[in-house]
């Protein structure tokens, strides 16, 4: 967990050149072919055949150009991102940006030429998260042999990685009081291109943009953002919907971002 953990902070670098965005999350897909117990998709979430085209990628890395964004993306969002059969292309058009994978593997094992492809796509990394055996890892060290690979050990359950994503699950009553600095240094971006205000906003999915019409600066730091910020500096999750029964510490990675904003 802790190594894990100093690894995304090593990914959230701050660059105020970036106004403290140094994370993207983008969910390329809202298909999955799990339904985890721990996820939303298991009460309320719906399975959806919606996915990125290469078309909206190409307009993705127009905004990320036109942004200067320096940061890292990672491939994950709330679907299972290889069942995106786009995803090769996607990950050609955004691979100055080293991008990262993660999937629960289950593509990869019905067709062993998917991690070639994916690391011939210009994939940096990938991240199994594996759910069923450790025994597993054996086929995940020859598939992946040589390459850039982490196996994340869910199989005791994944709680110490999760919460409840904004309420989706009922395990507070009241709202915390206290910060969290997800939207301070991180955005997700879906498979068409609006931009949700949290990524573990599963619930109330509250978009503040789409990249269609506005530009990634426009949208990161515009009234809606920043009103959201103004509330989680003042520890008001209590006004916001998809805070004020989260239970996500929130506060482990982003504290320079979340104190630049402060500054404002
Ligand atoms: S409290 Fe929860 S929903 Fe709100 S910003 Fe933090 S992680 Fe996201």
């Amino acid at each position: 967990m802790n190594d894990y953990l100093q690894y995304k902070k090593s990914l959230a670098k701050f660059n105020p050149d970036n106004y403290g965005l140094a994370s993207i999350d983008l969910n390329p897909t809202e298909l999955c072919n799990r339904l985890c117990h721990f996820c939303p998709r298991s009460s309320f979430y719906p399975n959806l055949n919606l996915n990125m085209s290469l078309e909206s990628a190409d307009l993705l890395h127009r905004r990320l150009v036109e942004f200067d964004y320096q940061g890292a993306i990672t491939i994950a969002g709330k679907g299972e991102p290889l069942l995106n059969k786009k995803i090769f292309g996607i990950i050609t058009i955004l691979n100055f940006w080293n991008p990262i994978l993660i999937t629960n593997g289950d593509s990869i094992l019905k067709d062993n030429t998917i991690a070639k492809r994916l690391f011939d796509s210009g994939l940096h990394q990938i991240i199994i998260s594996e759910y069923d055996s450790m025994k597993k890892t054996e086929i995940w060290d020859e598939l992946f042999e040589g390459r850039n690979y982490i196996v994340k050990d869910l199989t005791k359950g994944a709680e110490p990685y999760f919460n409840n994503r904004g309420g989706s699950f009922d395990t507070i009553n009241n709202s915390l009081e206290q910060t969290c600095y997800f939207p301070f240094y991180k955005v997700t971006i879906n498979y068409d291109l609006s931009l949700n205000f949290c990524i573990n906003d599963w619930k109330y999915k509250e978009e503040i943009g789409n990249l269609n019409k506005d530009s990634l600066k426009d949208i990161w730091m515009g009234n809606r953002m920043m009103a959201y910020r103004k509330k989680l500096i003042e520890k008001k999750r209590c006004d916001i919907n998809a805070c004020k029964k989260c239970d996500a510490g929130g506060t482990l990675i982003g504290q320079e971002s979340f104190e630049w904003f402060q500054k404002l």
